[in-house]
């Protein structure tokens, strides 16, 4: 192919539709559709789209995540073929259930970064909202930690009246951990657009009330990423980073070069305006023309991105890949 290197793109390849969990913004209220194994890709067909981007773009980021990855057999084989193909910077997010016991086969299969999902450190609030077990994803969380990933991310989607009342301890227990907890704003997708108006807070709510605990200086937000970070110290002297990922009130679109593909191969290129465009076929058969159409519907996709509101996304997270 005859085309230039022209821009970073970061991807996110969601590797399965399923997640043990049922998050009740997330999955509640659906009983999920689960895909035919047969329509699922084979790691193979995603590594297709990688090549193919890397023909035309920096391929700076690409994080593995689902449903929940972890579910999906022989994730680590992914993180091979991805270094394989030197990607420099590989992620995978989780809601850490599984985590403990193959954090050492993800390390040695070259992951360094991962990001756990953790809305409350309360025992029942999490069976509540989740269906899981803290503990588990406790314990995932410390094994990361025993196994010298770094860094670890705790993503925290902040609810109002639910766990907003956990911002500040949710900061504490990252800097008790030496962990970078992101505050998440709510997104109007799936189940939480129905509720969206009550459970949203914004990132500068969330500001302040760590304010009023830590002290918070603002660090800026490093080139196309999703979150703003800012250095937070607690009296003790304690200190470290927080995350701010401000979807809705401050949003990034500008900066945004991030791509998803389903595991069923949509393409989607914004989670406010876009479905996807199906590639699956596509990327099933690697020749020089599907590599060209694919890089259509790459160019498509990217084309989508614009600070133009408000969400249409029909699918929620858990089958977009979040
Ligand atoms: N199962 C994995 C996990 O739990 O991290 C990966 C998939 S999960 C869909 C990825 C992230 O999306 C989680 O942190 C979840 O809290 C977040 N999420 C789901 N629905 C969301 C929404 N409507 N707004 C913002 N974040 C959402």
């Amino acid at each position: 192919m005859n085309q230039t290197v022209n821009s970073a793109v970061s991807l996110r390849l969601s590797v399965t539709d399923r997640c043990q969990l049922g998050c009740t913004y997330c999955v509640h209220g659906h009983e999920p559709e689960k895909l035919p194994q047969d329509r699922v890709l084979r790691f193979e067909q995603m590594m297709t789209l990688v090549r193919t981007l890397k023909e035309c773009f920096e391929v700076e980021k690409v994080h593995v995540t689902g449903g929940e990855p972890l579910l999906r057999r022989g994730t680590e084989n992914l993180i091979q073929m991805l270094r394989q193909e030197s990607i420099g910077d590989i992620a995978m997010t989780t809601n850490g259930q599984l985590l403990a016991p193959v954090v050492g086969r993800l390390r040695d299969s070259g992951l360094r970064r991962i990001n756990v999902s953790l809305d409350t450190l309360d025992g029942e609030k999490f069976a509540r909202l989740t269906g899981g077990r803290l503990d588990a994803t406790l314990d995932g969380i410390r094994s990361a930690i025993r196994a010298g990933m770094s860094p670890i991310k705790i993503n925290m989607v902040v609810l109002r009246g639910v766990n907003d009342g956990e911002i500040s301890p949710m900061a504490r227990f990252g800097l008790e951990n030496g962990l970078q907890v992101r505050f998440i704003e709510i997104m109007p997708i799936g189940p939480a657009a129905e509720w969206h108006r009550d459970l949203f807070m914004p990132s500068a709510e969330i500001r302040r009330e760590l304010a009023g605990h830590f002290t918070l200086t603002d660090a800026g937000r490093a080139g196309g990423e999703s979150a703003g970070v800012a250095d937070i110290r607690d009296a003790a002297g304690r200190s470290g980073q927080v995350g701010f990922i401000a979807s809705i009130s401050e949003p990034f679109c500008g900066q945004c070069r991030r791509l998803r593909l389903t595991c069923d191969g949509r393409l989607i290129g914004c989670l406010a305006c876009h479905d996807g465009i199906a590639i699956g076929e596509l990327l099933r058969k690697d020749t020089a023309e599907n590599r060209r159409f694919i890089m259509d519907a790459v160019r498509d996709a990217l084309g989508c991105k614009s600070a133009s509101r408000p969400f249409t996304q029909a699918r929620p997270m858990d089958k977009i890949g979040g």
